[in-house]
């Protein structure tokens, strides 16, 4: 018999659309700027935004300057997005910009003064993130207030945009929300000129107060749910596949892998999976997470770099079948909390995975 190759990455085009279309009817009156940073979380920035376009997405959000130029090369002279660049002008960068008409999204002091320079004579379009209480990236409130009071170190810049990001929209009663947006109305008043945004895909959720002009959804797109547990309103778009390599009885008392820590405490049927960390699937999910085969949920039981064990029980299987880690039975959030991490950070590790994609290009 033959094996199938090796674990795939399948790829719902369908349902990142019908995600996309249910985000938009959440936010209504809002521009919904597909996030697709980080190569589209992993499920390949081209072929993501081309299926959004299609859908009517114009803005993008990218993170890094490269994964502009790449997604500016990808969607071609017909498909004129706005690419938005999260990175914002990095000095030094600045022609680069220019050539693949980057909006660069700016966030500091040196920024400022690199987008004056280069917008020369003329205006530059361009984005400007401020930070409302997350303490991350973005230009604090005081430093905003003193820019807008100096007026004329704004004259060469075109701000179509003011941004900011939420630091606990996955917890819709954490007070910072309230504060952050009361943060965010007082910007807005500085720029009325500008559009407002302040919700990626957690924020869409908190209500229309937190919605503005433009919201920037990433995770939900791929599935992830606004609480960072499965949302009915959202489909899997990822589905994680690897083929059944082996099956073998283990005795009670016997320890399974490496080390001492799996240990069966009854006579067991376990199945080899031809998948591992160095697919992207977290070795800290072992014990944890779950795999559907048969149409039943097995138990993972240790996670190696290029092989998986689960237990099988009673499961009528064959070698050959596909074990699903991740996907329609499988879902990213739960994966997420057993690996104890983020849906974010589960789909953009599955870089070695054959990537297929369904539905509609
Ligand atoms: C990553 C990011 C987003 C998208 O976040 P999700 O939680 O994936 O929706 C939106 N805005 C900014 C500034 C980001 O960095």
């Amino acid at each position: 018999m033959s094996l199938p190759a090796a674990a795939r990455l399948t790829i719902d085009l369908d349902a990142l659309a019908r995600n996309y279309r249910q985000l938009r009817d959440l936010a209504p009156g809002a521009e919904a700027a597909p996030v697709v940073k980080a190569d589209g979380y992993g499920l390949g920035a081209a072929q993501i935004a081309s299926r959004l376009w299609a859908e009517g997405a114009r803005s993008f959000f990218v993170a890094r300057l490269a994964e502009g130029e790449a997604l500016r090369t990808a969607l071609g002279a017909a498909r004129p997005a706005r690419i938005l660049v999260l990175d914002g002008l990095i000095p030094g960068t600045e022609a680069r910009f220019k050539a693949a008409n980057l909006v660069p999204v700016l966030s500091s002091m040196p920024q400022i003064e690199a987008a004056t320079a280069l917008a020369g004579q003329g205006t530059l379009e361009c984005a400007l993130q401020v930070d409302t209480g997350m303490y991350r990236q973005g230009l604090p409130m005081e430093q905003t207030k003193a820019l807008v009071q100096a007026g004329d170190r704004l004259s060469h810049l075109k701000i179509d945009l003011i941004m900011s990001h939420l630091g606990s929209a996955t917890l819709p009663d954490d007070p910072r929300n309230r504060a952050q947006l009361e943060a965010f109305r007082e910007v807005r008043q500085m720029f009325p000129e500008a559009k407002a945004s302040l919700a990626a895909s957690a924020g869409i959720f908190l209500g229309p107060d937190y919605r503005f002009d433009l919201v920037r959804p990433g995770i939900s797109l791929y599935g992830g749910g606004p609480e960072e547990r499965p949302d009915p309103r959202l489909q899997a778009v990822a589905t994680f596949t690897a083929p059944l390599l082996a099956i073998r009885h283990v005795p009670a008392g016997s320890t399974i892998g490496y080390g001492p820590s799996m240990v069966v405490d009854r006579p067991s049927r376990v199945g080899l999976v031809g998948a591992g960390y160095a697919d992207g699937l977290i070795r800290a999910a072992k014990g944890k997470s779950q795999a559907w085969v048969d149409g039943g949920l097995c138990r993972v039981l240790i996670v190696t770099m290029d092989l998986i064990v689960i237990d099988l029980e009673d499961a009528e299987v064959q070698v050959g079948d596909w074990v699903e880690f991740m996907g329609r039975n499988v879902a990213l959030d739960d994966l997420a909390s057993a690996a104890g991490t983020v849906a974010h950070e589960c789909l953009v590790r599955l870089n070695r995975a054959e990537r297929i994609y369904r539905g509609e290009a």
